[in-house]
Formats: C-alpha cells, sequence, structure tokens
C-alpha cells in the first residue's frame, strides 16, 4: 500500500507493474492478430535412429513471424497459455503437422512420426481428443505416426480428466512421449498408470554430459529405466558427434540435436530427409 510519505516507491511499483501488464496486454492482442492473418509457422527437427543414423522422424516446434522478425516459442507460449489463445493456436500446430506429416508418407517418407508440443491448458476444456481425431481423419493420417509430447506438470494435481483424454487418445494408437524427462518435480508413480511410450531426456542433461560425469550418472539411470519400463527414449540436445556416440553406447536409441540439424522449416526439411535417404 502507498503511504503518504513514500510517494516514490509507490510510483515506481505502480509503473512497473503497470508495464508488464500493458505488454502482456499487447501482446495478447498480438497474438490474436497473429492467428487471424497466419502468422506461425511450424519448423521441424530431426528425430535421429542413432545406430543406423537414418531420420524416424520430426519433433514440430512452432514459429511466429512478427513484424520480420522470428520469435521463438519461449517467448509467446506463457502468455498463450496464460490467455487461453493456447487453445486456437495449438490447434493449428495438430492440424498442420499432421497434413505434413501426411505429406510425407505420400511423397515414399511412409512411417515417418511428427511429434507435437502440447500445453496443460490444453487439456482443460476436455476436448482435445476431438480435434485430434478430426485432423488425424482429414488427412487420413494413423494415429500410430502422431507423438504428442506433454510434461510432468500435467501430471502435478493427478486429474481424472487428464487422465481421461490421455486415455482415449492412446487407445486409439496415439503416442504419447514424456518432454524435458526428468526436470520435473512430480512422482514418478503418473508412469505406471498412463500408457508414455517415450521419455526424451532433457537436454540440460544432455548437451554437456562429456564433461561432466553427475549429468553421465542421470543420462545413465534415465536410459535404464527406459529399458525396465519397456518405453523408448530420445536424447535431445545433442551438439556433437561423440555426445551421440556416447549416447548409443550406453543404449539410448534415438537422438535430437544441433548435431544433425536444428528445426528447419517444412522445405528444408524435406531437403534433409532426401539427404539422408541417399546417404543410407
Ligand atoms: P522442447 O519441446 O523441449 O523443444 C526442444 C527445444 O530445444 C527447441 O527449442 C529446439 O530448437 C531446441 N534444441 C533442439 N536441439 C538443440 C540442441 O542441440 N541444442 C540446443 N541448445 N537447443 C536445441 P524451441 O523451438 O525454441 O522450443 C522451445 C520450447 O517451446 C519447446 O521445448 C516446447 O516446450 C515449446 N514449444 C515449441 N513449439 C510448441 C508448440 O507448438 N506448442 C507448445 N505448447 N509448446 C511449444
Ligand atoms: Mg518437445
Ligand atoms: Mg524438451
Ligand atoms: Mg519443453
Amino acid at each position: 500500500r502507498a503511504k503518504e510519505d513514500e510517494p516514490n516507491s509507490y510510483h515506481f511499483y505502480d509503473n512497473e507493474m503497470e508495464q508488464s501488464i500493458v505488454r502482456r496486454l499487447n501482446m495478447i492482442s498480438d497474438l490474436k492478430h497473429a492467428i487471424e492473418h497466419d502468422q506461425f509457422e511450424l519448423f521441424y527437427q530431426p528425430k535421429v535412429h542413432l545406430a543406423s543414423n537414418t531420420i524416424v522422424g520430426a519433433e514440430a516446434l512452432i514459429r511466429w513471424h512478427k513484424d520480420g522478425s522470428l520469435i521463438p516459442p519461449n517467448e509467446f507460449i506463457p502468455v498463450a497459455e496464460e490467455s487461453g489463445l493456447i487453445n486456437e493456436i495449438g490447434k493449428w500446430v495438430i492440424e498442420t503437422a499432421c497434413k505434413e506429416c501426411a505429406k510425407w508418407q505420400k511423397i515414399g517418407m511412409k512411417g515417418l512420426t511428427v511429434a507435437v508440443n502440447l500445453s496443460p491448458v490444453q487439456f482443460k476444456r476436455g476436448n482435445l481428443p476431438t480435434h485430434i481425431f478430426r485432423a488425424l481423419q482429414k488427412y487420413n493420417l494413423d494415429p500410430n505416426l502422431l507423438e504428442l509430447e506433454i510434461t510432468e506438470s500435467l501430471f502435478i494435481d493427478n486429474a481424472d480428466h487428464v487422465k481421461q483424454q490421455i486415455h482415449i487418445m492412446a487407445e486409439k494408437g496415439i503416442n504419447f512421449a514424456i518432454d524435458d524427462f526428468g526436470t520435473g518435480y512430480s512422482n514418478l508413480n503418473y508412469l505406471t498408470t498412463f500408457n508414455a511410450s517415450t521419455l526424451k531426456i532433457d537436454m540440460s542433461f544432455v548437451r554437456h554430459m562429456l564433461n561432466n560425469p553427475q549429468q553421465q550418472h542421470i543420462v545413465n539411470a534415465i536410459i535404464k529405466m527406459s529399458r525396465v519400463m519397456d518405453l523408448e527414449n530420445v536424447a535431445e540436445g545433442v551438439e556433437d558427434e561423440q555426445t551421440a556416440q556416447e549416447l548409443l553406447a550406453k543404449g539410448c536409441v534415438y537422438g535430437q540435436g544441433y548435431f544433425w540439424s536444428p528445426p528447419v522449416p517444412s522445405d528444408k526439411f524435406l531437403r534433409l530427409l532426401k539427404q539422408y535417404a541417399n546417404a543410407a
């Protein structure tokens, strides 16, 4: 509360808060504009089978073209989540990713999967499965080719309606991956109550693991756990060949990272696919 004898501190606080609210409101209206004017694009990052060095799928990662610059998701997804606009944006992401994956199948890249990141907010309304089934049907895509990436935070409340929606989608053959695995705070019990197919080892353990025994221990433990639980594993943030080889030696099966490619626009991803197919 402002005191009469401290006018400056009050105004400073007031201004800062006001500015941050104004910034957020501006971003919300910019995001609405972006939805209406198709300013989003999906980039694709290859998921690589380590033993054969082949591309088996891609993760779709959203980008925002705003006034000539490319805004990364970490700068707008949080606001999209708070405002609920993530529902609209997420629908577009699912549609676009399914469409692209269907295209890959048509041009002969059979079995190539697509992974889509979901926000916990997208589970609140309860109609997520409906939207996803609709997109699969529209593009005639096998549910097995779609992987949904969720984070441990989704399970913090242990909510029934979350589990139900996941169950409905998993029954149809959609795969679930736990993204950023190892960075969450939830207990691991959720892994026994729903059928995840994949653990994605967070890049904070992978990127500098060669120089860091502690991180290697964590990576080892996650790989062992995934095998015991019959889950697939993907290491994120693989930036060099030595790390890729070390991961393979440790029993990791798939990798993603700048060593192979950063996320790239769809046409560039297609060129990358052809390059790898020719090399094989
Ligand atoms: P994520 O799903 O964990 O994605 C991995 C992030 O690591 C991506 O950042 C990717 O560009 C980056 N990355 C990949 N390989 C490397 C590497 O070798 N080194 C380094 N330093 N970074 C690497 P990006 O694209 O900026 O996405 C950040 C996060 O934004 C994602 O993390 C995901 O949580 C979220 N996100 C992205 N697209 C969507 C979306 O369509 N919907 C939702 N809800 N979230 C999204
Ligand atoms: Mg992800
Ligand atoms: Mg991740
Ligand atoms: Mg993430």
